[in-house]
């Protein structure tokens, strides 16, 4: 064994891993990367297929990412917001404000509101103004948690306790609040007792629902989708539930168009806007968990069309019609203007742990008095408008918006796209779901059945080994598989990734192809 690899054995404690079976073999080392591809301690290499856990977008290594961040150290690493301000945060800040509801055109242009004739007057004050910045997505979710619960008491009275609803699955991070917000059955059981209540929603898993008239084909579930939106129904009732009790929610908490770690759950076109709608009107902020789905992750393409082809057949959807484009967040796309929305993972281009919480001018103000009404906001990190993570996060912007990065996400997703389409000869598939450039594969024992994997077969995670022998990293949510490459990958390195796990899915799970010569 490598003698790095040793030292890990001996010392470092991984998460979300059952150390036991980190033990039992030699773990890959990472030394460096670049681009796409990461290489190890051995010289071998790998492509990254799911962006190092999500974070990373124009690949490793970059060098406009590497040079702001010299530029950066050559002035100083980090001093304390705590008392001062500083130079990149105070310029991020802005940019983030900027960029929260901007879609881009293809040529790299931010579009103008002129295609959204209705949204200032939506809006009004309702605008994201501040910035509190702190360390990752867990921590900008525990900071709009805690903002929207002041802001609802400020509002209601200090003897309210407003509760929270969020989708029915969903991971918003680790931190106690973060995970009582989260809806993960094994999270919950391992901290019982130490979690507060939060109310659950059904979530709109076309793929797994009951209401779902639609017959299993073979094509993503959304599309084919034959049901009353009784999922929109569910928050319907949930609110007026609470609203009877005499409890409005203070917030309803949401991935915009993808939840990720519940297992990439796509929404409905049209799902985001009606439910946000319902929750509004029932006095709840909303929060928008964008970890995930932020910087462009969601893309544009081929969710335009289909946003189109929706409010086509149904005009009480009054989804914005606008053409195909980029957008940075997944609400822009959805015409949602949240209360709260949280960024991290990819606000540093991947490099550096920062995270974000956007909130309104409404919201700031609530927290505003003399000294001595202590309305103060008590919530900080040592490392909170880190300089280094704030170089880093502008230069990422900076290349986020950049003509090149929008036609090349315009690429990958359809190259995403092109390459997914071979999985369904598999039986082991059972539904293949795409988000701009985020992808999951559900495995089931027989997609005609749908039948599921328990958990302690470990499919996912069996393919996921399988994966990594043909040179392709990822990790599994259960029995999905999850592909997420960065921005730069190549379309002979999605066909590589999508290969990998086409070979992997055959040899783990047995089951031959339907169609012959599929691949
Ligand atoms: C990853 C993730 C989090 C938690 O972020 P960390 O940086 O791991 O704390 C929260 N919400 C979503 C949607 C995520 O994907």
């Amino acid at each position: 064994m490598h003698k790095l690899a040793r030292l890990d054995h001996a010392h470092v404690w991984h998460p979300f891993t059952q150390m036991r079976d980190w033990l039992r073999s030699e773990p890959i080392v990472i030394t460096s990367g670049l681009g796409a591809v990461l290489r190890d301690v051995r010289g071998r290499e790998y492509l990254d297929a799911n962006s190092s856990i999500w974070t990373n977008l124009h690949g490793h290594n970059h060098p406009k990412l590497n040079a702001a961040l010299r530029k950066q150290l050559g002035k100083i690493a980090h001093s304390s917001a705590l008392g001062f301000a500083n130079e990149p945060a105070g310029l991020l800040a802005a940019k983030l404000v900027s960029m929260a509801g901007c879609r881009l055109t293809v040529d790299g242009r931010r579009a103008d509101d002129d295609a959204r004739p209705n949204r200032k007057s939506e809006i009004g004050n309702r605008e994201l103004q501040k910035v509190f910045f702190s360390d990752d997505g867990s921590t900008a979710m525990e900071v709009a948690l805690k903002l929207a619960y002041e802001f609802t008491r400020r509002a209601r009275g200090p003897k309210t306790q407003p509760r929270f609803i969020s989708l029915a699955g969903a991971y918003h991070g680790d931190t106690v609040g973060a995970v009582s917000l989260g809806h993960i059955d094994l999270f919950h059981k391992a901290h019982a007792g130490l979690l507060f209540k939060t109310d659950a929603v059904m979530s709109p898993y076309c793929y797994r629902c009951p209401f779902n008239r639609a017959k299993p084909e073979r094509a993503d579930a959304r599309e084919t989708r034959k049901c009353n939106w009784e999922c929109v129904g569910k928050v319907e009732a949930k609110c007026a539930a609470a609203r009877k009790r005499g409890n409005d929610y203070a917030a309803f908490v949401f991935e915009p168009l993808m939840q990720g770690a519940a297992g990439m759950i796509p929404q409905p076109a049209g799902w985001l806007k009606r439910v946000t709608d319902i929750a509004r009107g029932h006095g709840a902020l909303l929060v928008a968990d964008e970890v995930m789905t932020g910087f462009g992750r969601t893309g544009g393409g081929e969710s335009g069309k289909v946003r189109k082809r929706e409010s086509e057949r149904d005009a009480t959807a009054r989804l914005p019609t606008f053409p195909p484009a980029h957008f940075l967040t997944g609400s822009a796309s959805q015409g949602v203007q949240p209360d709260f929305l949280a960024l991290a993972k990819g606000l540093t281009g991947g490099y550096l742990p920062m995270a974000a919480t956007l909130t309104t001018q409404a919201v700031f103000d609530a927290f505003l008095g003399e000294y001595a009404e202590f309305k103060t906001f008590f919530h900080g990190h040592s490392f909170t408008g880190n300089q280094l993570g704030a170089a880093a996060g502008l230069a990422s912007l900076e290349l986020l918006t950049s003509k090149a990065s929008v036609t090349a996400r315009t690429q990958l997703e359809e190259n995403l796209r092109r390459e997914l389409k071979s999985l369904w000869s598999l039986p082991n598939v059972g539904d293949v779901r795409q988000v701009g450039m985020v992808a999951g594969v559900e495995l089931v024992h027989d997609w005609r059945t749908r039948e599921p994997f328990a958990l302690d077969e470990r499919a996912g995670i069996r393919v996921c080994e399988a994966m990594v022998r043909r040179g392709v990293l990822t990790r599994p949510i259960g029995s999905v598989v999850v592909l997420m490459p960065p921005y730069c990958t190549t379309a002979a390195q999605v066909r590589r990734m999508v290969g990998a796990l086409y070979d992997s899915v055959e040899e783990v799970l047995g089951a031959r192809a339907t169609t012959s010569g599929a691949r």
